[in-house]
């Protein structure tokens, strides 16, 4: 059953290149409320927690790496349907398989470098959101 929440994260790529403000204004503009938002620089050991589930990947120290080069922003989102919709929002993966108006297709340039992060699902959002956030740090 879907909630009202998900998870995002502006990832280093999008906020080197200065799209923090346009990606924000993306999210506000698709009916998004932020709940909670901080701007962050991931040690090793934090990006490595996040990520635990691709551990196993091939991409895995590539994406820890990438993850830990510079600032993200993090934030809890809410929306009817947060989940689904900010994916649509989002777009696929590889930006160059995400369709046009998206924040991969506008933002981001590599599969790796690919701008933001949408939890795939509720009870993901849940843990992720707990993972970057304390319950003083949201409403
Ligand atoms: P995210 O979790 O960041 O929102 P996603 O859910 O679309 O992205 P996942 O399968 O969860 O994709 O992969 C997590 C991240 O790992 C991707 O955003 C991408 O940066 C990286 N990644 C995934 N697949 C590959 C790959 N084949 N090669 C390199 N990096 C990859
Ligand atoms: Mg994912």
């Amino acid at each position: 059953m879907a909630t009202n929440r998900t998870f995002t994260m502006i990832k280093p790529d999008a906020v080197a290149n200065n799209h923090t403000g346009k990606v924000i204004d993306d999210i506000l503009n698709a009916g998004f409320k932020i709940i909670a938002m901080k701007y962050i620089h991931l040690s090793t050991s934090q990006a490595e927690g996040f990520y635990a589930v691709h551990s196993e990947r091939p991409f895995f120290r590539d994406l820890v790496s990438f993850m830990t080069s510079g600032p993200i922003v993090a934030a809890i989102l809410e929306k009817e349907n947060a989940v689904e919709d900010f994916r649509k929002l989002i777009g696929a993966t590889n930006p160059a398989n995400a369709e046009e108006g998206t924040i991969r297709k506008k933002y981001a340039k590599s599969i790796d470098a690919n701008a933001i992060h949408g939890s795939d699902s509720d009870e993901n959002a849940d843990i992720e959101g707990n993972y970057f956030f304390s319950q003083f740090e949201r409403f």
